[in-house]
């Protein structure tokens, strides 16, 4: 990397940087550099960074309370924002300094990275979304703020043993962050349980709530950088902690049994992340984190206006804050303002209720009914007493309203309402309170509109919006990929990295044969760089030189990594009937952690194992195929496997994938896509001409219309495609190696004949395989091509540039939340 710009003096940073470090180790530490461990050394380094941050940090905070702009909160439950070292000396446009310091003092910034605890606070694509914008915003220099959970348990280390997932607590703060700070003053209590009483005694409506659970909301707030910006964000997150004092009057006054409750309460709320994504069960703790989160943050909201307004009412807050939730697990932010603003500020219904909706807007991430938050009533009711009773009353209005529009049409507004069949819908409640929903790519905001909110869309055409996700240049490229950026930085100048559009400015390059070798050679390093990293961490040798084929993602049925491992199978087939048949040598990577409670997601871990052990048996397979799964997805194992992949897998059955973004990120490294009409991909294909992109397989609407019609019937397929048939006979006949005396009969089963009321193959593996194969046959064809695989994957980078968070957060800030950015004197 060599981006100098604002480094005025490189020298003297350097110098400073130096005595900064040696100074750290000596006053934190009590060492000198040659005693220092590799995680003090760490330390020590992250601090020097942190400091600069810290600057940035409060310059920002004056500025925003001098100007007086509107801020955004950006509540979501997770914030997959993985290692931070690295990330921050690069948008501080530092790295120049820093890699001159650290060769000074001999030491290894790669190395010392891996002492830092990575921060897995969420499941998969919502979390890295909710942190990718975190980064886009602080680049803008938009006044925002990001409010989630600090868990002190991320999401769950994943272990491969015996062929089978086993789960392993994720201890991230046992060693401290260096990059949080506690920030007592704006703890917030927050009440669970108890009775609500009305008082009318004195002519007015007081609520009064009685014999409730108290937790604490700490917050420890992250600072968030920006690339080359003087603004620095907060991520603020809240930890739960014990009412010390009220534990002790509890305590004296005999009540030691709700005392204890407490104290168990507030230990376990933020104690661990759910392990699901993509699918929603009804757990009280779940519904108590949730509460918990979104209360202190609308606590401090409010705190936070009426301290810095305080001649304003708050019937005008809309125009000094802007809420998004990231899907509904932070809705409950909505009644939750509500209560605030009716109970303890006063205001009457009618303005609390365009208030809040004029603050709200809300994210939604996917259309499949198991994903979608339903809550029990009783435990709703029971939980939180009060915002059950305003969630009722919202809901009265709501319907009420309705009928005005629809009247008589009970099934429409049975299905819109809030409250149904003893069951509280989260994903209504945010439609009804948000002023604009957006979906995630054009397609899903099709999908949303058309189908699963038509009738919101209806009655209020403009609400319902689409606006395409995107990730962050900086750590998908810049961090992940040095290679790469200096490459295109040589090529079209250092602009692009805040300016992605400017990426098409490659487009020439593609028929530039000195370019292209030279992307070629990165993408080489790149393979090199990943196999060693797995020679080193799991003792497999993999060839660099064979095509690197990766589905990286979840595991779920709908993303269909089945589909990629039974039509290896198929290659296996194929080779051993002909061990001269025509296949390009190929290393299949996957990733991907499946729900501990997912059993059918358990069970394709265990099947990609036990083809992978198939595969290397074969003396002949194996000099053409190999199976690597690659255990602990995570963010710092993304940023070493995408750079790497030549082909990227997306190939779930369409309608089902709200966006995807790791599509995004194989396509901003030069990664060829195979992959369906569906989420984001659409637009991929759209943007690059359908030519430089291997698509396939059925599409959203056809889907649909098998399924709701009943005309797909998986086992005619079956018994019409032999090579099909004997793919999916080796799941039971004996031929894959196997603890389990059943083999992968479940598999076998769903996909043949259905199970528990579910229709056979509902997923549709087996109506795409065919397809799929086809789709295979052209990427090694293609493949062969070395000169014609490169033009396409320079294309894809040049093309990748719509997909910037930037991108973005600009489009979600011109049509949803209207903030303007902090002006910041540079010095
Ligand atoms: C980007 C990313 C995801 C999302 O991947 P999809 O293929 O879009 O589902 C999940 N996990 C990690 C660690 C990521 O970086």
């Amino acid at each position: 990397m060599d981006i100098k710009r604002n480094q005025p003096d490189l020298q003297a940073r350097k110098e400073q940087i130096i005595s900064e470090v040696i100074g750290k180790l000596r006053r934190h530490f009590g060492r000198t550099l040659e005693e220092a461990t590799p995680s003090q050394l760490y330390k020590a380094v992250a601090m020097t960074v942190r400091d600069a941050i810290m600057e940035k940090w409060t310059a920002t905070r004056k500025a925003r309370v001098q100007q007086q702009k509107k801020r955004l909160y950006y509540l979501s439950v997770e914030f997959l924002i993985g290692r931070s070292l690295v990330n921050n000396i690069i948008n501080l446009c530092q790295d120049e300094a820093y890699r001159q310091a650290l060769e000074e003092l001999g030491v290894d910034l790669a190395e010392i990275e891996q002492s830092e605890p990575e921060p897995s606070l969420g499941n998969g694509g919502l979390g890295r979304l909710a942190a990718c914008f975190m980064d886009s915003l602080a680049t803008l220099g938009l006044p925002a703020m990001g409010c989630g959970i600090r868990y002190e348990y991320g999401l769950f280390r994943q272990k491969i043993v015996d062929g089978s997932q086993v789960e392993m607590p994720d201890n991230w703060l046992d060693d401290g962050n260096v990059w949080e700070v506690p920030n007592l003053d704006d703890q917030m209590e927050v009440h669970f349980g108890g009775q609500i009483e009305e008082d009318w005694s004195s002519g007015q409506l007081h609520i009064r709530h009685t014999g409730y659970h108290t937790v604490i909301a700490v917050p420890y707030d992250i600072p968030i950088s920006g690339y080359d910006s003087d603004v620095a964000l907060s991520l603020r997150l809240w930890s739960a902690r014990a009412p010390q004092q009220l534990d002790m009057s509890l305590f004296s006054r005999g009540e030691y049994a709700r005392a204890a409750e407490e104290a168990e309460l507030a230990q376990t709320i933020s104690k661990v992340l759910y392990p699901e994504d993509n699918h929603q069960e009804g757990k009280m703790l779940r519904l108590q984190q949730h509460y918990f989160f979104t209360s202190a943050t609308i606590q401090y909201i409010v705190k936070d206006f009426k301290k810095r307004y305080p001649h304003m009412p708050l019937t005008r807050l809309h125009e000094k804050v802007a809420i998004h939730i990231n899907d509904t697990h932070p809705a409950l932010a909505i009644p939750e303002l509500m209560r605030i603003l009716l109970d303890q500020e006063g205001l009457s219904w009618e303005d609390a209720w365009q208030v809040t909706r004029n603050c709200f807007a809300y994210t939604n991430h996917t259309v499949m009914s198991e994903a979608l938050e339903r809550w029990p009533l009783q435990m709703f009711r029971e939980l939180l007493p009060r915002i059950h009773m305003i969630t009722n009353a919202i809901n009265e209005q709501y319907c009420h309203d309705l009928w005005e529009i629809y009247p008589n049409d009970f099934g429409k507004i049975s299905y819109m309402s809030i409250i149904a069949y003893d069951q509280v819908r989260m994903a209504n409640l945010a439609l009804a309170m948000s002023h604009k929903v957006n979906g995630v790519s054009q397609l899903h905001a099709d999908i949303l509109r058309k189908d699963l909110f038509a009738d919101w869309a209806r009655t209020e055409p403009d609400k319902i919006i689409g606006i395409t996700n995107g990730v962050t240049i900086r750590r998908w490229c810049v961090k992940a990929n040095p290679g790469l950026t200096d490459l295109i930085t040589e090529a079209i100048g250092p602009d692009w990295i805040k300016d992605a559009d400017q990426l098409q400015k490659l487009i020439p390059f593609a028929a530039d044969a000195a370019f292209c070798e030279r992307f070629r050679r990165v993408k080489a390093e790149n393979k090199a760089r990943l196999s060693n990293y797995i020679a080193s961490k799991m003792d497999i040798k993999v060839d660099p030189g064979s095509l690197f084929d990766c589905q990286a993602k979840r595991l779920h049925e709908y993303k269909r990594q089945l589909l990629n491992a039974l039509h290896i199978l198929y290659l296996y087939r194929r080779l051993k009937e002909d061990p001269a048949a025509n296949i390009e040598k190929r290393t299949f990577f996957f990733a991907a952690k499946a729900s501990p409670g997912y059993y059918r997601a358990k069970e394709i871990i265990r099947l990609i194992h036990a083809v992978k052990v198939l595969v290397e048996s074969d003396p002949v397979v194996r000099e053409k195929l190999q199976v690597v799964f690659l255990p602990n997805y995570c963010v710092s194992l993304a940023e070493v496997l995408i750079p790497a992949a030549e082909l990227s897998e997306q190939i779930s059955t369409a309608g089902k994938e709200a966006s995807g973004t790791s599509n995004m990120k194989f396509m901003l490294n030069g990664a060829l896509t195979i992959g369906t009409l569906d989420g984001a991909n659409v637009e991929m294909a759209q943007l690059m001409g359908g030519e430089n992109i291997f698509i396939f397989g059925r599409k959203a609407q056809e889907v649909e219309n098998m399924l709701r019609n009943k005309l797909y019937h998986a086992g005619e397929l079956y018994e019409t495609n032999r090579a099909l048939k004997n793919v999916l006979d080796m799941l039971v006949d004996g031929s894959l190696p196997a603890d389990h005396p059943r083999q992968f009969s479940d598999l076998y089963q769903s996909l043949l004949f259905g199970d528990g009321g579910n229709i056979a193959d509902p997923y549709l593996v087996l109506d795409d395989f065919a397809p799929y194969a086809e789709a295979q046959e052209e990427v090694q064809r293609v493949y062969r091509d070395t000169q014609e695989w490169t033009r396409r994957a320079v294309l894809n980078t040049a093309h990748a540039g719509f997909f910037s968070s930037d991108r973005t957060i600009q489009e979600y800030n011109e049509r949803i939340w209207h903030l303007e950015p902090i002006q910041m004197e540079r010095e």
